[in-house]
């Protein structure tokens, strides 16, 4: 066909995670791969209730056109529910309601960010935002990490050193792919060093209530003093992703600019969704849903750990997640996962290799475990089976 793409298209790639869920939906597979919930736990009776009520009962508005802002309802149980729980203040005028963070993060990299600028990120990052921000052609700084999050010493290096960083983006919960959680200490600085270079942070945070020890972390907004921080909030781990409803919390100024792309994209999120939502969050306690799934998923972490503990080569390193939904591995330097996650898939068993979190490329000998979609039965035997693959390399 002749046809000319745009610029900006021709980069893009599929997402790697994408094709292999195609290749993972063969029921035989044991699949590490994706960041899918656990189906059984979807409140599905307690939905087709909720969906008979809000149609009988406001069914010309649930089917109808709504505001480009979101279902009022929803903006406020956002507000008092969940962003008040991770220490941040705020009020419906800051809710911008998006189909997904997803979503959000594809406005934020179009709001923000010109051909070649820099976006900072972690070293790994999550892929799908990657790939959401590399249609906006930027140029990617990575930072790397440790057990605490992000370094700040070297994001501060970084804004002193280029002048056209135009955001930073952060997972500090529990991230995808790593694991790792951003310490307290590191959280008040990003939210100051973002205002002291007026650099704009991208707070996203889809497993901050997926937390299986300890208390929960203040959002890194709770410490903005400025309103340069903009935090992404989902449904998708904590209820259904099904449904696409995430929001994005910021200074109203800003929000302004997302509403605008917003209307420019779509209009407006599913009225009909969010009207669920709003209405299963009234009648029965999110709360209460988000605690049976810590239950389970903690189990699923506690015995792929335990197994990846007796059945990988000790030299083989990962992280201990605290909640969340992934496991990163690091296997010896000149361990290609790519050519691990080929042997694993004749076993039966995925994972997404580690190579596609990089922005930059090179880190080919990690990988990322997922713990939330497998029962532990497959659990056990999927690590068993990848131990017998990993050992052929030591
Ligand atoms: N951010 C991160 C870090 C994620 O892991 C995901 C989903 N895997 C998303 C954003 C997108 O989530 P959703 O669009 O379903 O809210």
């Amino acid at each position: 066909m002749d046809i000319e793409f745009s610029h900006r298209s021709l980069g893009l790639k599929a997402s790697e995670i994408r094709e292999l869920l195609k290749l993972t939906q063969r029921p035989e597979v044991i699949s590490f791969a994706g960041g899918l919930p656990a189906p059984e736990l979807f409140p599905i009776e307690k939905i087709n209730l909720i969906t008979t009520k809000v149609l009988n009962e406001q069914g010309r508005q649930a089917l109808q056109y709504s505001t480009t802002e979101g279902y009022n309802p929803l903006r406020e149980i956002i507000v008092k529910e969940r962003m008040n729980k991770s220490g941040v203040k705020t009020a419906i005028q800051n809710i911008l309601i998006v189909n997904g963070s997803q979503q959000a993060l594809d406005f934020s990299a179009k709001l923000f960010v010109n051909k070649g600028d820099i976006i900072i990120c972690e070293s790994p990052s999550y892929l799908g935002a990657l790939n959401a921000f590399k249609a906006y052609e930027p140029t990617f700084l990575e930072i790397s990490m440790d057990d605490d999050g992000m370094n700040m010493d070297e994001l501060e290096e970084a804004l002193k050193n280029h002048n056209n960083v135009k955001m930073i983006y952060t997972i500090p919960d529990f991230q995808n792919p790593s694991g790792k959680t951003m310490s307290v200490e590191r959280r008040k600085r990003i939210a100051e060093l973002s205002s002291k270079y007026k650099i704009p942070v991208i707070e996203d945070s889809p497993y901050g209530e997926l937390i299986f020890e300890g208390s929960p972390y203040p959002c890194i907004k709770s410490f903005d003093k400025d309103g340069y921080v903009i935090t992404l909030g989902t449904f998708s781990k904590t209820f259904c992703p099904g449904l696409r409803l995430g929001w994005i919390c910021a200074h109203e100024e800003i929000l302004k600019k997302y509403i605008l792309l917003k209307q420019g994209s779509d209009l407006q999120s599913n009225t009909l969704t969010q009207m669920i939502a709003a209405k299963f969050m009234q009648e029965y306690s999110l709360d209460e849903h988000i605690e049976k799934i810590i239950s389970v998923y903690k189990k699923r972490r506690d015995i792929m750990l335990d197994s990846m503990e007796k059945y990988f080569p000790k030299e083989v390193t990962f992280t201990y997640p605290k909640g969340g939904l992934f496991t990163w591995v690091n296997l010896r330097e000149d361990i290609d996962s790519i050519d691990v996650n080929v042997q694993a898939l004749k076993q039966n068993v995925a994972f997404v290799p580690g190579a596609s979190f990089y922005p930059n490329g090179g880190n080919l000998n990690h990988f990322r475990l997922n713990y939330s979609n497998m029962n532990e039965e497959r659990i056990l035997e999927g690590i068993k089976r990848l131990g017998n693959v990993i050992k052929q390399y030591y």
